[in-house]
């Protein structure tokens, strides 16, 4: 499989031509596809396998949202575009792009609604007890809004939207925006793989190749292209390129075509990438939110995590700051099975020092982080790390356990969060910040709002509001 450039001249005969090219129908893709079809543009979406859906329809189908939305107003919350971008400005990584994080509060509410219009249903149900409801409610808590130090820093509200189906909600997200693609004047060629990229020697891509069954089809587009292929995950020359750490994770849980083939066709035409050291790293095991009372020690005994922030933050602090060596230490209060996935108990003991020894950590050092922290839970405080008052209680009654939270024997989820550098509008940029003609991109495929931090919801999120952007943009564009 080639990824790469071709020259117009080298093509004897284009053997369709549309005014836009959408490659790859994920979450990000369907909306490029709507949004640029209901401009009157002849659009073709292009998809490698033989349907839709990609990894959005393997997702938990989590849409962060805000700034009060129809749902979170229904289900009784308040919230503001300002507490919002005042969350996410502050959680979500070191080297945002400002204008697209207020862009994307201030455009939130509307963009609820189209996904409503679109025929994708939510429940005005509000779930409290954990951030992956196993109900069909609507709305949950999906980041670490309610935990120190964000809930000083802006009021928190529930902005996990989630279609209204038990279990994984991707499928039915994109059952709906597939429908709805099909019901639009958007044209689906499956089982076509973009391999190359039709680039004029002045920069401008005016086309794309596309592989049938091993049969090769130019295809040109007079307006532009809207790369949507999504994330690198499954690709592991990418991956010791830009983030070994997450080749050591079990679950690389995508669709096949999250090898990064459509990041590697706009690299081909000369565009920039951003963050692809970054991923969400997700280390589900304080659900249900009961198993928050328990600590987070590493391979040293020592706590180095608020344990009731948002399960992605955990993983990426186990991960990325600990070498992914991490246990979840409860006793026979707080002792219950997470609901998804089932961890197995690395050891368990009548004492600090015997479960620290059947551990094997550094003696003495799990007895004196328990001793500090149920010093301080006497008065439910955590002075360490925060820890929600609720979530502190003593680790007093034996038996012991600790929970194996390490990368090697346990799971964590992971995808990738950088890629091909866009403007607010999906322009796909050059390294030194220019445009290039003709090439557009969201989801996955490009860098996302987040650069670091993450939340539930922010992916499916930014690719599908921004995938709106991108598909107008390339809709609007001057025909070449
Ligand atoms: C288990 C799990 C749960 C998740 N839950 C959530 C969640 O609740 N909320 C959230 O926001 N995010 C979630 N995510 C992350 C989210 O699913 C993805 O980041 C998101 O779906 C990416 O969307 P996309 O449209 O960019 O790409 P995709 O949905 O992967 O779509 C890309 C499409 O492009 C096609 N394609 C690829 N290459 C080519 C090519 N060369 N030519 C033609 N077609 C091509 C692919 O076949 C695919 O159909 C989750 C991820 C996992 C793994």
């Amino acid at each position: 499989m080639t990824t790469g450039i071709c020259r117009p001249e080298e093509i004897r005969d284009w053997q369709r031509e549309v005014d836009v090219i959408v490659v790859g129908l994920g979450a990000a893709g369907a909306a490029a596809a709507l949004e640029a079809s209901a401009t009157g543009a002849e659009t073709l979406v292009l998809e490698c396998a033989s349907g839709g859906g990609g990894t959005s329809a393997m997702s938990g189908g989590t849409i962060y949202l805000g700034g009060g939305t129809a749902l979170q107003k229904a289900c009784g919350f308040e919230d503001s575009t300002q507490a919002m971008f005042d969350y996410l400005m502050a959680s979500v990584g070191d080297a945002l792009n400002e204008e697209k994080v207020r862009l994307y509060c201030e455009g939130s509410c509307d963009h609820y609604d189209w996904l409503v219009e679109q025929g994708v249903p939510f429940n005005p149900v509000f779930y409290p007890d954990s951030g992956d409801a196993p109900t069909s409610d609507g709305l949950v808590w999906s980041g670490s809004e309610q935990s120190y130090p964000y809930c000083e820093i802006a009021a928190p509200a529930p902005r996990g939207h989630v279609p209204a189906c038990e279990g994984l909600s991707g499928s039915l997200l994109m059952q709906k925006l597939c429908a709805a693609v099909d019901a639009s004047p958007a044209e689906v060629a499956t089982d076509h793989r973009c391999v190359e990229l039709v680039q004029e020697p002045d920069g401008s891509v005016v086309g794309v190749i596309a592989t049938k069954f091993g049969e090769r089809r130019a295809i040109r587009a007079r307006r532009g292209i809207v790369i949507t292929t999504g994330g690198f995950i499954l690709d592991d020359r990418m991956l010791d390129q830009h983030m070994p750490f997450v080749k050591g994770v079990h679950l690389r849980v995508a669709a096949n075509g999250d090898d990064g083939s459509g990041i590697r066709l706009g690299m081909a035409a000369g565009a920039s990438t951003l963050h692809m050291d970054k991923a969400s790293i997700s280390l589900p095991v304080t659900e249900p939110w009961g198993l928050k009372r328990g600590i987070l020690v590493n391979a040293q005994g020592q706590r180095f995590v608020n344990e009731d922030a948002y399960y992605g933050d955990l993983g990426e602090a186990a991960l990325v700051h600990n070498d992914g060596h991490a246990w979840l230490i409860v006793d026979d209060v707080i002792f219950e099975q997470p609901e998804y996935p089932p961890r197995e108990v690395s050891a368990v003991g009548e004492t600090p020092i015997e479960l620290e020894r059947g551990l094997g950590l550094p003696e003495g050092s799990l007895e004196s982080t328990l001793a500090l922290y149920n010093r301080h839970a006497e008065d439910k405080r955590d002075p360490v790390f925060h820890k929600a008052e609720q979530y502190v209680q003593p680790i007093v009654t034996p038996p012991f356990g600790a929970f194996d939270c390490n990368v090697e024997s346990s799971l964590y989820g992971a995808f990738t969060l950088g890629g091909l550098e866009t403007d607010v509008d999906g322009r796909i940029l050059d390294p030194e910040g220019n445009v290039i003609p003709g090439l557009h991109g969201a989801g996955r495929a490009t860098a996302g709002l987040s650069t670091g931090g993450y939340a539930s919801g922010l992916s499916l999120g930014d690719g599908t509001f921004f995938g709106r952007r991108a598909g107008r943009t390339a809709a609007t564009r001057k025909p070449g």
